[in-house]
């Protein structure tokens, strides 16, 4: 098993980007199909997606990129909703400028070798450290004991979903900082319990923050994130949306009484107004203090048309596409189908290793 060790890879990738010079990248990402995805998943996640795959390919490196419906059913869910939420997603993803011939983009169902590598890692995660997981906290909220185990263990198969690839770096919001860390310890206490120093199975990824990765509010409350999971339809832009829908979003966002300031500086206290010029830069690729040097002064009266516009040309091309391609079913079906055949060849070889080292006998 050792060509399939983390250090015996063959594949060495350099991205161009500054803050990567002299890594060697694969990429690793995984996006749940719950609820619809929206301005923040395309700004903080998505459009980094696009432009890492091309910053992969200038190098010949690699990305891949999965649609994380293992992970979706560690919450109440329904069926028809999840696959229909799949087949959108991939719609999503390739109308946002996802090219799957330069990504690999899959789901994690065709691919059992994530929920297989989630077993054998069972053995080596420990239980205190799933315990201090901040986010199972969270999301079981005071029904722990009614919580579903794969709730519990869902970070296990995220450590899975990045080491079955030896991904070196994973894109991660703060959110997912202590998932993983989590991967890492995991990785570090397999390699130690089961490997040679010199034939480790697992690489330990390194968290990636895009250089523009950009956060994005609630258009209803300028200090919660703009959230698929939120109840109101009115404080996300879905980038299913259509023009007037989006302008009468922005034209309702909550905003403050004052004209904008004729710098950044002086948006501090006012998240509303913080946002929604953040979210002008983050479309047009301004500065912040750019479009306040050009809108300072003015009233929100004029400034929301403006920003409507912005959205509406960066995001009517991506919901033309969408619409498109979400009635082609037999194309999405196909772009899975392509993608997990590629990722069942790129992890089998390290399943294949972890199976070897903890001893078990596969015929
Ligand atoms: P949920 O409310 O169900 O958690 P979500 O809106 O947070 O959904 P996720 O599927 O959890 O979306 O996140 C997908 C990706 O989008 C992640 O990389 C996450 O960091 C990013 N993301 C989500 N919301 C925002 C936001 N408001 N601004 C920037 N990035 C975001
Ligand atoms: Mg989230």
């Amino acid at each position: 098993m050792a060509s399939y060790g983390a250090r015996s890879r063959q594949r060495r990738l350099i991205l161009p980007n500054p803050s990567l010079t002299e890594t060697i990248m694969r990429v690793v990402s995984g996006i749940q199909p719950t609820g619809k995805p929206h301005l923040g998943n395309y700004l903080g996640a998505i459009r980094n997606y696009v432009k890492l795959q091309d910053d992969a390919i200038a190098a010949g490196g690699e990305c891949l990129i999965f649609i994380a419906d293992l992970h979706a059913i560690s919450m109440p869910h329904d069926p028809a909703e999840l696959r229909s939420s799949t087949l959108e997603l991939v719609a999503t993803l390739v109308a946002c400028g996802l090219d799957t011939n330069k990504t690999v983009l899959f789901n994690q169902a065709q691919v059992p070798a994530h929920a297989e590598l989630q077993w054998l890692l069972n053995g080596t995660a420990r239980m205190g450290w799933l315990n201090r997981m901040t986010q199972f906290k969270d999301k079981s909220g005071k029904n722990r004991e009614g919580a579903s185990i794969a709730l519990f263990t869902y970070p296990v198969l995220q450590a899975a979903d990045v080491l079955l690839y030896q991904a070196t770096h994973v894109p991660v919001g703060d959110d997912q900082k202590q998932h993983l860390e989590l991967a890492r310890d995991i990785a570090q206490k397999f390699n130690n319990d089961f490997c040679s120093d010199a034939e480790p199975v697992f690489t330990l990824p390194e968290p990636y923050i895009p250089p523009e990765a950009a956060r994005i509010m609630s258009l209803r409350d300028g200090l919660a994130k703009m959230s698929k999971s939120d109840p109101s339809d009115m404080s996300r832009i879905n980038l299913s949306d259509d023009a007037d829908t989006i302008m009468k979003k922005v034209k309702k966002a909550k905003t403050d009484a004052e004209p904008l300031p004729f710098e950044k500086a002086g948006l501090g206290g006012r998240p509303e107004a913080l946002n929604l010029v953040s979210i002008y830069a983050a479309v047009t690729g301004e500065s912040v203090d750019a479009v306040l040097r050009h809108y300072g002064g003015e009233g929100f009266g004029r400034f929301k048309p403006a920003l409507g516009e912005a959205l509406v040309e960066v995001l009517s091309p991506i919901s033309e596409r969408f619409n498109a391609l979400k009635q082609d079913r037999e194309s999405l079906d196909a772009i899975l189908a392509r993608g997990a055949a590629r990722a069942r060849e790129m992890g089998g070889g390290t399943l294949a290793a972890a199976y070897n080292a903890l001893g078990l006998v596969r015929g």
